[in-house]
């Protein structure tokens, strides 16, 4: 048992949501008891105690969109690259270096957002990886990455046209095996999903073929107008908007997460609330891509489940919650919108969306819950409660103050250093790889 204690708790309980000086005990994988420090180091004086000095405990983050495929792409420069558009940029870095992603490539990128994870309190991801140099076990090499390093993952390959029918069936088999794969575990801390790219490089063939393979095993995670040239796309050959195409090919659906949905219209949006698909918002890869803003407060009002994700443009998830604001803001031209929205997304939705996943309720500290706990090196100068936390988070908070994740009841990182790995020669060993595959996409 551990407890974690001699700090501002925060629960999101909204039942029992604040301790001022609070503790949480865990036993094994999921959270025992919420309350107050003292009463809690009597009843419990032999659990190892886990000092948070002071700063905030809270829920760790969970974020409901990245790419680990991404990882090695820091610093890199390619030349000869510079797109004028979205799909100058997929096909300029992004597919350009999955193109060249073997395994050791893959393993190394979920090692190193893995670690970047812990040490920003992210505690579960939603990954949508693609390596179609080399695609067959790809997930499971993930898999055993972040199960050895003890992050929540669940995790699809984006299946594409684009490098021809041979990978796009790899991609299809890889899903439909680490989908049942998972299943059999029945492990809480690895899913599977069916990924697809978007629906600008799957035709209607290789969609029939995806839904078969995953015989309602798993709901789909794909991008969906994320750029214009995708609704333009759909819109051309098939004479529908990309939601109807979705819905008509039996993808929607409560299990479903649809990235982006930037250029996505009222009726589209119905059909999404009516299937009770999710949604995930990117806020800063949408603006480093230039493809617009999402309408987050629409699908609000329409009463989706719209999530956070960062699209691995970052892996701090305050820091997406902060430009999540603030995109909405300067979109609707109003200075006083999207707060309950975008804390709602982060705080709440991102655990119904793992919820449709994950057994154990995550996101929350209470009784029963995963004991997935991070411990943020905060110290306001101004008042602070579970009432204005969020205000705090907004603005005086980032993703780096965390200084203690546990997830599942194990410390993956105590006082900033990682427990669960041996970083530095990890991290040697990540920089080769990067350098290798630096060198052939400039070769
Ligand atoms: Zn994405």
């Amino acid at each position: 048992m551990l407890l974690i204690g001699k700090g501002k708790v925060l629960t999101r309980n909204r039942e029992e949501p604040y301790y001022e000086n609070g503790a949480v005990l865990t036993d094994g994988e999921i959270i025992k008891e919420v309350g107050d420090y003292d009463e809690l180091r009597k009843k419990y004086p032999q659990a190892e105690f886990v000092d948070a000095r002071g700063g905030v405990i809270m829920p760790g983050f969970i974020n409901a969109h990245t790419h680990i495929y991404s990882a090695l792409a820091r610093g890199l420069s390619i030349k000869g690259y510079a797109p004028t558009n979205f799909l100058e940029i997929l096909e300029g870095m992004w597919w350009n270096i999955d193109r060249h992603l073997t395994m050791e490539g893959t393993r190394a990128s979920a090692y190193a957002t893995v670690m970047d994870c812990i040490r920003q309190g992210v505690t579960t991801i939603f990954d949508h990886h693609a390596s179609y140099c080399q695609i067959p076990g790809s997930l499971f090499a993930i898999g055993e990455v972040t199960k050895e390093l003890g992050l929540r993952s669940c995790l699809c390959y984006e299946v594409s046209d684009r490098d021809g029918e041979e990978k796009c069936l790899e991609g299809i088999r890889e899903n439909a095996e680490f989908i049942k794969y998972t299943r059999s575990l029945n492990d809480d801390m690895l899913k599977g999903m069916f990924g697809i790219h978007a629906l600008f490089t799957v035709s209607d063939r290789t969609l029939e073929r995806c839904v078969e393979a995953n015989d309602d095993l798993a709901g789909f995670h794909l991008h969906v107008s994320e750029g214009p040239n995708d609704l333009n796309d759909t819109l051309q050959k098939y004479g529908k908007r990309p939601v109807s195409r979705l819905m008509d090919r039996g993808i929607l659906g409560e299990k479903t997460i649809l990235g982006h949905c930037i250029h996505i219209n009222s009726e589209e949006m119905d059909l999404i609330c009516a299937t009770d698909t999710m949604v995930v918002n990117n806020p800063q890869s949408n603006m480093g891509n230039a493809v617009g803003c999402s309408p987050v407060l629409q699908m609000f009002e329409k009463g989706i489940l719209v999530g956070l994700g960062t699209d691995a443009y970052t892996h701090d998830m305050l820091e997406s919650a902060k430009v999540a604001l603030a995109i909405q803001r300067h979109n609707a031209g109003l200075p006083n919108v999207a707060w309950q929205e975008v804390t709602e997304m982060l705080f709440y939705n991102n655990a119904r969306i793992a919820a449709r996943y994950f057994e154990k309720p995550l996101g929350v500290l209470k009784p029963g819950a995963a004991a997935d706990v991070i411990i943020m090196d905060y110290k306001p100068y101004t008042p602070f409660s579970h009432e204005n936390a969020d205000g705090h988070m907004l603005f005086g908070m980032n993703g780096g103050q965390c200084r203690t994740t546990i997830v599942n009841g194990r410390v993956l990182m105590k006082d900033r250093e990682l427990t669960c790995v041996d970083e530095e020669k990890i991290k040697a060993d990540i920089c080769q790889t990067a350098a290798k595959l630096w060198k052939t996409l400039n070769g």
